[in-house]
């Protein structure tokens, strides 16, 4: 008779875990972890911290100064021999 294997089928009921977005290390993703989705109370708190120092500006706010957005009277050609 055909068996399958209860512990391929059975997967459901393993702890899911998902990635620490702070350090990397996979982090409990249940009620338990209440550090999540962090693995843990440093990781959070690193992550808050950063936020809080005000790491999180926003990049490319200072544009360089461009003179290069077409000088007028400047076309090629209008010089005559
Ligand atoms: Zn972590």
């Amino acid at each position: 008779m055909l068996r399958r294997d209860p512990a391929v089928s059975n997967t459901t009921a393993k702890p899911r875990t998902v990635r620490c977005p702070q350090c990397g290390q996979p982090a409990l993703y249940s009620p338990e972890n209440r550090w999540r989705p962090f693995c843990s109370e440093r990781c959070k708190l690193i992550d808050i911290g950063a936020w809080a120092a005000g790491d999180y500006r926003i990049e490319g706010q200072d544009e360089p100064l461009s003179d290069e957005t077409g000088n007028p009277g400047d076309s090629p050609g209008g010089r005559g021999a």
